[in-house]
């Protein structure tokens, strides 16, 4: 057991075998949740021109304090194309041009109504052309993921559309001749189907398209004609089927499909028969059946291999540091995935951690590292974690 890779072991593996997709043009009103391909850089100086923080008067700081003569009006989109001489002001509003010969602006709240100012300084309340990014500087860089703060300041640079690597399209297929469709009646020994709903959320957080496959019986041609279509994708995810009873059929049929395994069982828990192959570029998780194992083997393998698809300069996963709030047991040979319930720094884990207890899991948003060893972890213990 102890040969087995351990986690960053199998995902430094797996990283290893991703090409990155091709590029293609995204307008930036749709880039969100998106990986940036290649630099963007500003179109325009940000602001454009000199620009006022305030509603109030555009002056001469040296002329401050003192009564001046409103000789203009300066509004947002407006702007006042004379000129501010000696002892004279242009009455501004927020983002408006601050006028030529203009070099500070006096807020609204330190003047009175005839225009007796107070005292400021030269650049008060002026946000200086370019102070926030420079023409053709880079405003968001490549391998970057694209949020909303980051879409949003590559419009305001005057960015129209960027260049992504393309989705990972990504076929997801359930092995499991026991497996109903939710709403469908069970016979004896059959139980609901939730591996396909589960991957596909994750993909679809993850930036992929999915094409969910129908389930299929542990049927040695059915697997075949099935994983034979599942493999013309970027990425193909199975479950089940890729353990060592006489009906895991899957490891075995991608083997002759041409699929190269390049692992087969990781030092984890749950999740420890995961499978990982290669056909030319296409990446292949073959994921346990267990949903918590399913859930863990996404989170630790195959989201990392989704975002350096995308081009992502951190592919992850993204541990945070957090704290035990009570005593958790070590495994000995395998690093585990606890679920637990966080709270602030404090993470709780929770009863039922077997790893067909999904609804048990379904409480936890946190899946918490417990790396092997004797003993137990004790209480305020710092661990990592990552977010679910
Ligand atoms: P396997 O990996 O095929 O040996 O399956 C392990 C366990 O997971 C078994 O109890 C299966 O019934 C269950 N299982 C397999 N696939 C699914 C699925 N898609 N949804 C829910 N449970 C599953
Ligand atoms: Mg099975």
């Amino acid at each position: 057991m102890t040969d087995l890779p351990r986690i960053d072991e199998a995902l430094a593996l797996v990283l290893a075998h991703v090409r990155p997709l091709p590029l293609e043009d995204v307008p930036v009103g749709s880039a969100v949740g998106r990986v940036l391909g290649e630099d963007a850089r500003a179109a325009t100086d940000l602001p454009p021109f000199d620009s006022s923080a305030m509603d109030g008067y555009a002056v001469r700081a040296e002329d401050t304090p003192g009564r001046l003569r409103v000789v203009g009006h300066s509004a947002a989109g407006r702007p006042e194309l004379g000129a501010v001489g000696p002892g004279e002001a242009v009455v501004i509003s927020t983002g408006a041009v601050v006028p030529t010969g203009a070099d500070a602006v006096v807020p609204v709240e330190r003047a009175t109504g005839d225009v007796v100012v107070e005292s400021v300084g030269k650049g008060d309340n002026v946000r200086p052309r370019g102070g926030d990014t420079r023409s053709g500087d880079v405003v968001v860089s490549a391998g970057s993921p694209l949020g909303p703060p980051q879409v949003s300041a590559l419009a305001a640079a005057g960015v129209a559309g960027v260049r992504c690597r393309r989705r990972p399209r990504v076929a997801v297929l359930s092995t499991g001749s026991e497996l109903r469709a939710p709403g469908e009646p069970l016979a004896p020994g059959e139980i609901y189907e939730s591996n396909s709903v589960l991957i596909a959320a994750q993909l679809g957080s993850a930036g992929a398209a999915a094409t969910v496959f129908p389930v299929v019986a542990d049927d040695a041609a059915a697997t075949r004609a099935a994983l034979e279509q599942a493999l013309e994708h970027d990425m193909l995810i199975t479950t089940g089927g890729v353990s060592v009873g006489p009906h895991d059929l899957v490891r075995a049929t991608l083997a002759e499909l041409g699929a190269q395994e390049i692992f087969w069982r990781v030092a984890v828990k749950p999740g420890k028969p995961i499978a990982f192959a290669v056909r030319g570029d296409s990446l292949v998780f073959g994921l346990p059946g267990n949903p918590v194992s399913s859930l863990v083997g996404f989170e630790l393998f195959v989201r990392p291999a989704l975002r350096a698809q995308q081009g992502a300069r951190e592919p992850g996963p993204d541990f945070l540091p957090g704290r035990l709030a009570h005593g958790v047991r070590r495994n000995l040979d395998r690093d585990e995935l606890v679920r637990a319930r966080r709270s602030g720094d404090q993470l709780e884990p929770l009863s039922g951690q077997d790893s067909h207890m999904i609804v048990r899991a379904a409480a936890a948003n946190a899946l918490v590292l417990i790396p092997r060893g004797e003993g137990e972890l004790a209480p305020g213990a710092e661990v990592a974690y990552l977010q679910i």
